[in-house]
């Protein structure tokens, strides 16, 4: 990517937001023609993902366009609500005056993504930024280029330039792009990138939402239905090949069950997959050849109880249950990001403890169990993005709660309303009154120190 091309769209879009035109009924009519397009697009997208991951025609609608498309139809109901000033309540201290926040777009924002649902994770956030006002650049991953491609095509199709971009390329092409000054950066991926995002948004004092990865436990009591809970496992865990920032990264089971979940997890597995997930048309693959490397490296040596194949020229990773790996070693001290499922047992909750802070501040918590406390017990004593209880990945659909992680995780957090609120600042404005003043705010100060000091403490 030619560097002047960068500087000619974040000019053009500087000068966008100076006119002052963007308005609520102009981005609810872009809205509705994205909506429209991502129809017309809808084919294309959906070969793209099945080139860059060999993502299932319905997997890819069900993860990658029905999310978009409900996000942009809550937009395009909410919007002009969201966007109105909201009144705070006065202190009484200030009567009488009217007190108000008012929303308003940080300017020119800057959006990077990841590879691993490489359509989703460039449109939400972009409803968001844009709804709000902002002009917009998304930087998708190299890593999944058919999407990048077809992404690129349809925000051509549906924005003028100068609202919203995208700019294809590598680590380069986004080293670039942070080195230029924005109102606002989301980023979406690894940790280590989130740190070298921060510290270039650091150098402008550009506010910044981190959406990072982590290991993600998967915490299951006895007295469960472990029928249910295995299938739930399953699916949270191997769906696009286990490449997903919330999948179960690893299983923290009670002595007593073990084995019994074990050889559940192992039916359910083949009753989605088949005895020969290769051949599966469900199963998807590992998005490069050096991943597959990462991977194959990590399983080494562990006591694998069901999968471990692999075909690198097929980016392959069979679905791979493990037992008992040490703590200490790879395979539980990184983010997996693969179809591979550690499975560790535990007698009481120090064992439980112990594993989990290893890996601190997960993106995502589970909790299978029926005991109120033992619940109760872990949601209270652990730090992590969000947490479900008795399911997996199913909180990500609902966007009334809000999505993000907390420390290792990320900072900052989105879907529908917090989206908006993310790439919103509000602007806290209060209109005195000219016909009151209270008269001991001016000098010189009331002599009646301990009456007034008793008086304005009530308040
Ligand atoms: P990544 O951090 O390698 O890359 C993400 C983006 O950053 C890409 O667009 C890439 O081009 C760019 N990039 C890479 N190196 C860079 C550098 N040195 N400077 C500037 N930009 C750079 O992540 P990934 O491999 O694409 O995605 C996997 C990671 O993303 C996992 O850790 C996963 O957990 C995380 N993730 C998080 C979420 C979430 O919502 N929290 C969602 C999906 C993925």
């Amino acid at each position: 990517m030619d560097i002047s091309k960068i500087n000619d769209i974040i000019n053009s879009q500087k000068d966008f937001l100076n006119k002052n035109s963007n308005t609520i009924s102009s981005r609810i009519l872009l809205l509705k023609k994205l909506l429209l397009n991502i129809k017309i697009f809808e084919d294309e997208i959906y070969e793209a993902l099945s080139k860059d991951l060999s993502k299932a025609k319905f997997e890819s609608f069900l993860t990658e366009i029905l999310l978009v498309e409900k996000e942009i139809k809550l937009f395009i109901k909410n919007l002009s609500k969201w966007s109105k000033d909201k009144k705070v309540k006065a202190s009484i201290l200030n009567f009488p005056s009217k007190n108000y926040l008012k929303p308003e777009p940080y300017g020119k924002v800057l959006i990077i993504t990841p590879w691993n649902y490489p359509f989703q994770l460039s449109l939400t956030p972009l409803i968001g930024a844009f709804s709000s006002g902002n002009t917009v650049v998304i930087k998708p991953s190299e890593l999944a280029p058919n999407t990048s491609s077809v992404l690129n095509r349809l925000i051509r199709e549906t924005f003028p330039e100068n609202i919203v971009s995208v700019i294809q390329g590598d680590a380069e092409v986004s080293k670039s792009l942070l080195s230029k000054k924005w109102d606002y950066i989301f980023f979406t991926g690894s940790t280590r990138v989130g740190k070298i995002v921060a510290s270039e948004a650091a150098k402008n004092l550009t506010p910044v939402t981190l959406e990072l990865g982590g290991k993600s436990p998967c915490i299951i009591d006895k007295g469960v239905n472990i029928e249910k809970a295995a299938k739930r496992i399953v699916s949270g865990k191997f769906i696009n090949c286990g490449q997903t920032c919330i999948a179960p990264d690893y299983i923290l089971v009670n002595d007593e069950i073990k084995s019994k979940l074990i050889d559940r997890l192992k039916i359910e597995i083949v009753k989605i997959y088949g005895n020969k997930p290769n051949q599966s048309n469900d199963y998807g693959r590992i998005i490069s050849k050096n991943h597959v490397d990462r991977l194959i490296k990590i399983i080494n040596g562990q006591n694998i109880v069901f999968g471990g194949h692999s075909n690198k020229e097929d980016k392959y990773i069979e679905p791979t249950l493990i037992i008992d790996p040490d703590i200490n070693s790879p395979i539980m001290l990184e983010e997996i990001f693969g179809p591979i499922l550690p499975i560790i047992s535990y007698n009481d909750v120090r064992e439980i403890e112990k594993v989990i802070l290893k890996n601190p501040n997960p993106l995502a918590f589970y909790v299978f169990s029926n005991n109120k406390k033992f619940i109760n017990y872990l949601i209270n004593n652990f730090s992590f993005g969000g947490c479900v209880i008795n399911d997996t990945l199913i909180h990500y659909i609902n966007s009334n709660l809000p999505f993000g992680g907390i420390g290792n995780s990320g900072m900052g957090a989105y879907r529908g309303k917090y989206s908006f609120d993310t790439f919103s600042h509000y602007k806290p404005i209060l209109k005195k009154q000219s016909m009151l003043d209270i008269p001991f705010r001016f000098g010189p100060y009331p002599k009646s120190f301990n009456t007034l000091k008793k008086l304005l403490s009530k308040f």
